[in-house]
């Protein structure tokens, strides 16, 4: 028979692999929860129409990379292609919409029906965060340093920050005009894929990678000359600020992000170590996007750091999982019983045990327990299960003499101290 494959882009993460995951993932959630920032969770599948509504239908994002699909109730569905449109959603139609102002965190999958390659995926995880209700320039900032300072704590260097300004609903909408206007002119010397894009999502353009086009934009009006005066200010107060906090930044007036529903500030989080998928996050401000939606007026300002960047970025420190505190080797009928008994009551003691039941032969098992690096073993043969007991042996650096002692099944005091002693002193 055909062995099963998995879907196209999307994944296993495996054991081995899933420990470094684990370890910045807790990481992340100590940095955010010292921050102040609660998580929410919502459903992976949502109406199609609130990322048709919430992204834009002009998106690449909707109008080529989702996951859609009639359910057996024959609504259209969509497998979530980011975050902000569910968490937007979930602050209007609940209690939190009471609330002024919150600060939220989510890490989840995400999908998108893109074409895979290194750092690129159909299904994807990402974490991001959203500051609801908060208008002022500073909470661009602290949102910000705050990406910059998780990336910062996982310890990647390497890192490029690129900040723009699209103004207000109104500077936006000036400029697009003129932006369109210098598009008519330009339009021959546009490549294929920009001139689809000039009725359909005309400031995407600015985005494009293509190396002659970004040539000719450099001619082309750019956002800042379109910001009014308080928009202006707005920036240049940003760009002070990063200054202060020495949050070095690099200002691309190409920078817009394909999102529809941006405002002011865009920013974008790159790596030289990651090749062309250089973005490991990118973020703005979204002061629309919830009144669009039905909410009331709320600005807000987000970001999203993509996880399978970030495991490429991190380094291998975070790969290390946590030693066997004991291995529980053991054989025969009344030994193996025993042990269940004992690897409970050390679990209890919060005491990583690992409790070998394959019933293979003893040198089997003690090979298991030194490739696993255990530090110590209990084992409990025929003869240790009649006398009630079981000897418990620590590993000890190489040249002292391994710690040995035998302890009573009836004599779990004495099993504590041996513990305390040898292996965790805050038992
Ligand atoms: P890109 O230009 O790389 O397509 P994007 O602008 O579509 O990125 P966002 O929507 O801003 O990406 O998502 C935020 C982050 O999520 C990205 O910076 C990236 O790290 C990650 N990401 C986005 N799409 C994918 C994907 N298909 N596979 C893996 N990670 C992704
Ligand atoms: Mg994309």
């Amino acid at each position: 028979m055909d062995k099963f494959k998995n879907l196209r882009g999307t994944f296993d993460i495996l054991p081995a692999k899933l420990i470094k995951w684990q370890n910045i993932e807790n990481l992340i959630k100590i940095q955010l929860s010292r921050s102040s920032v609660k998580e929410i969770r919502t459903p992976i599948l949502e109406m199609t129409e609130l990322f048709t509504r919430g992204i834009g239908e002009n998106t690449d994002v909707v109008s080529k990379e989702m996951y859609t699909f009639n359910d057996r109730g024959n609504r259209s569905c969509t497998l979530r292609p980011e975050g902000t449109a569910s968490v937007a959603r979930a602050v209007i139609n609940s209690s939190l919409s009471a609330k002024p102002q919150q600060k939220l965190w989510y890490m989840g999958p995400m999908f998108r029906y893109e074409r895979p390659q290194a750092g690129r995926q159909r299904q994807f995880h990402q974490f991001g965060v959203e500051y609801i209700g908060y208008e002022s320039y500073r909470s661009d900032v602290e949102i910000i340093s705050l990406a910059w300072d998780i990336l910062k704590k996982l310890g990647i260097n390497n890192l490029n920050l690129e900040i723009n300004s699209l103004g207000n609903t109104d500077d936006r909408f000036n400029y697009q005009q003129a932006f369109i206007n210098w598009l008519d002119k330009n339009y021959s010397y546009l490549d294929e894929d920009s001139q689809n894009r000039v009725n359909k999502n005309p400031m995407r353009i600015l985005d494009t990678k293509n190396s002659d086009t970004i040539e000719i934009l450099k001619e082309a009006p750019r956002l800042i000359d379109y910001l009014c005066d308080e928009s202006l200010e707005r920036y240049l107060k940003i760009k002070k600020q990063l200054n202060f906090l020495d949050i070095p930044f690099i200002e691309n007036y190409r920078l817009v992000r394909g999102l529809d529903y941006y405002t002011h500030t865009a920013f974008e989080i790159t790596s030289g170590s990651l090749g062309s998928q250089a973005t490991v996050c990118g973020g703005g401000r979204y002061d629309n996007l919830i009144k669009n939606m039905g909410g009331n007026e709320t600005p807000a300002i987000g970001f999203a750091i993509g996880l399978e960047r970030l495991m490429i970025l991190a380094g291998e420190e975070y790969e290390n999982d946590r030693l066997v505190d004991i291995y529980i080797v053991n054989k025969g009928e009344s030994a193996e019983n025993l042990a269940i008994e004992l690897s409970r009551q050390l679990r209890k003691l919060n005491i990583i045990t690992e409790l070998d039941i394959s019933g293979s032969s003893f040198s089997k098992q003690f090979k298991k327990a030194n490739r696993l690096k255990s530090k110590s073993v209990i084992i409990i043969g025929e003869e240790e299960a009649n006398k009630k007991e079981f000897l418990i042996r620590l590993f000890s650096d190489q040249n002292q003499d391994n710690k040995e002692e035998r302890i009573s099944f009836d004599n779990y005091f004495e099993l504590e101290k041996w513990l305390k002693i040898n292996i965790r002193e805050d038992l």
